[in-house]
């Protein structure tokens, strides 16, 4: 006789064992129809099975996220069932959820297509019109095999096989599919609504390379029409900056194969990057405290060694043998000497460079603390398959920096860190979320040093006053971390600035300074980018501004468009004019129409379109049309904020 308590607190009596569906039903018919699961004692349960014991429940509905993972799991078996249906010799592997959606890992005797695609959704779309009942049958180890030997799946079998022996095992049947799996399910295929089957794409079995090719076919499936919608045209939107698209479109950057990974800076695209970094090299040493270095790009391996990077980082890295001495051939001893032949690596980061700057001298507490900015070019060994644009990159450059500072000093470093990634991120419109990650289980150094880090983290958020979540054990196993997720104008989010505090580094360098007690001290590091590289950055901005960025950024600011050439000369006026302001200006001298010439500086997004004809002459004004505003009015010839420049300069 279970005792059933609801999250409201209020009890239920029931005279034999129930499931949750008994209870969705006793409350209410309209609860018992959107019932997906129950979360019995904090385990999620099918709708159908018996609970005996007293128990809490709370009844999952597609409003529930745990519902809407539910949903998208049971579209990953309906997928199954349509498939089998379509081709019944295809194997079926696994289907997991995956953020926004699912997929399903299918072994044929070709690559589905497209028509394949439309093919099986709409067989999901005819089956789902059945409403018919997902049965769960929970089985023995023996049951469970033999239903997939005579079903024919082996990849379903050797699934079986590695189960644990005792562990539930559950067979899901939709009509006449089965398939396994820990659950729950939805109850009925009436819950399947909104979905849709987004592309196919090759995946090793296991994710083994040395394993056969399977399908995979990705789907996303929501528990509302509107979301459904809100999602698909979020995708459309992306598409739409795609920053790949655009920098082509734009002519920012081009990448070439014979430099996979390295991209081309085109002048357009060169003049943002010119911005950013010198934007950052500004405020760091001109307005924050900071030195800036720069420091050679490969190393004797010894100095991986050293970091640690060999023994930990070494496949991202890129290295190299010294070659044969220059000495220029005389040299007459048989064979190689390997004596004299060195190992080198490309950086990966600047770190251990700057490990070596502070241990180059004698460093005195008044020193402290030390801050070292570096826009080194940095090299990783990133797969082939992995590359995509500037998103991830094989060369690029960060806004790098190592803050080398005494304990006691963490706290308004970070603090001053804070201010400058608001307002340098406030400057690019976006916002962020702020994510603190403490000591994991296996950590290395004093637990004392990192009680008081970890504290000081804390005080500088505090002080702050801007929210943060803390993701407790997620840090280095060298010391905690902040972590700033920056969201774009679409609502995506992105990994951007870190602040990561070391205390191992120092001592693989072994780096001391004389504290005011005249005894030498060992300082932390503090590793920290705001923009992260400049290559992603850059990316990140141009799908954020869909290509139309802001005034001080626009590698282009003015385009003047002349209606004929009688006003040539006066256009050079205008054009000179600007460029004694500072202004980023072009000229379309071009024998096009004017419309169209007006059509081209739209697609390229050029913030201020100045139009010259004879009106514009004989006042000697010009007429400014704005790319987000439309046409202003016409305007004596003096140019306000088009001059005006980066983050640096308030206002
Ligand atoms: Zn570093």
């Amino acid at each position: 006789m279970p005792t059933i308590t609801l999250p409201d607190g209020s009890e239920k009596h029931f005279e034999h064992a129930v499931t949750v569906m008994d209870v969705a039903q006793s409350i209410g018919p309209g609860l018992a129809k959107a019932a997906i699961a129950g979360r019995v004692n904090g385990v999620l349960l099918d709708t159908c099975i018996p609970i005996e014991q007293d128990s809490e429940l709370s009844i999952i509905t597609s409003r529930n996220d745990e519902g809407v993972e539910i949903i998208r799991h049971s579209f990953a078996h309906l997928v199954g069932h349509a498939v089998k249906q379509l081709y019944p010799e295809a194997k079926m592997a696994i289907g997991p959820v995956i953020d926004n959606g699912f997929y399903y890992d299918i072994a044929y005797s070709r690559p589905f297509t497209p028509d394949d695609l439309v093919k099986i959704e709409s067989r999901m779309k005819e089956l789902i019109k059945l409403d018919y009942d997902v049965v769960v049958e929970v089985v023995s180890k023996e049951k469970a095999h033999a239903a997939f030997v005579e079903r024919e799946e082996p990849y379903k079998q050797q699934i079986v096989e590695e189960i644990p022996d005792g562990e539930v095992i559950k067979l899901y049947h939709h009509e006449e599919y089965t398939d396994m799996c820990r659950g729950p399910h939805v109850p009925n295929t009436r819950h399947l609504r909104y979905f849709k089957l987004m592309k196919v794409a090759g995946a090793y079995w296991r994710g083994d390379s040395n394993n056969e090719m399977l399908q995979r076919v990705y789907g996303t499936a929501w528990s509302s029409k509107k979301e459904l919608k809100a999602y698909l045209r979020l995708l459309e939107e992306a598409e739409k900056r795609d920053h790949r698209k655009l920098g082509r479109e734009l002519e920012l950057f081009m990448f070439h194969q014979y430099a996979p990974g390295a991209p081309f800076w085109l002048p357009k695209g060169e003049h943002i990057y010119q911005k950013l970094s010198r934007g950052m090299r500004d405020l760091l040493v001109d307005k924050s405290g900071y030195v800036s270095v720069k420091t050679p790009l490969m190393f004797d391996k010894q100095l991986w060694e050293t970091s640690g990077h060999w023994e930990h980082y070494s496949e991202n890295m890129y290295s190299f043998e010294e070659g044969e001495s220059s000495s220029g051939g005389h040299d007459h001893s048989h064979g190689h000497d390997h004596s004299s032949c060195r190992t080198f690596g490309l950086k990966p980061m600047n770190c251990p460079a700057h490990m070596l700057i502070f241990g180059s001298q004698k460093r005195s507490h008044k020193e402290l603390p030390m801050r070292i900015h570096d826009q080194g070019v940095l090299h990783r060994n990133e797969l082939s398959g992995a590359l995509s644009g500037l998103t991830r990159v094989r060369q690029f450059c960060q806004d790098d920096a190592h803050v080398f500072c005494m304990e006691s000093q963490i706290e308004a470093e970070v603090s001053a860190l804070l201010g400058l990634i608001e307002r340098i991120y406030t400057a690019f419109d976006m916002g962020y979320s702020i994510k603190l990650s403490t000591r994991p289980e296996k950590y290395m150094g004093d637990l004392e040093v990192w009680n008081q880090a970890e504290q000081s983290l804390k005080n500088a958020l505090e002080a702050s006053g801007q929210e943060y979540s803390i993701n407790e054990g997620d840090g280095a196993f060298y010391g905690p971390k902040i972590d700033f997720e920056v969201l774009d104008a679409i609502g995506r989010a992105f990994q951007c600035a870190t602040i990561q505090l070391d205390f191992q580094l120092p001592k693989r360098f072994d780096l001391t300074y004389v504290g005011a007690d005249n005894a030498p001290h060992r300082p932390v590091v503090i590793h920290r980018a705001i923009l992260g590289s400049f290559e992603r950055f850059i990316g990140i901005l141009i799908e954020h501004y869909e290509g139309k960025f802001p005034v001080w950024l626009a590698p282009e600011q003015v385009r003047l468009l002349t209606i004929s050439e009688k006003f040539e000369e006066y256009a050079a006026q205008v054009e000179a004019k600007l460029k004694e302001i500072g202004v980023q200006v072009t000229w379309d001298n071009s024998s096009n129409k004017i419309g169209y010439k007006i059509r081209e500086a739209r697609n390229a997004r050029v913030p201020y379109r100045v139009v010259i004809g004879a009106k514009e002459q004989e006042n000697a004004s010009v007429s400014v049309a704005c790319r987000d505003n439309g046409d202003l009015a016409r305007e004596p010839l003096s140019c306000s904020s088009a001059s005006r420049t980066a983050y640096n300069e308030s206002g």
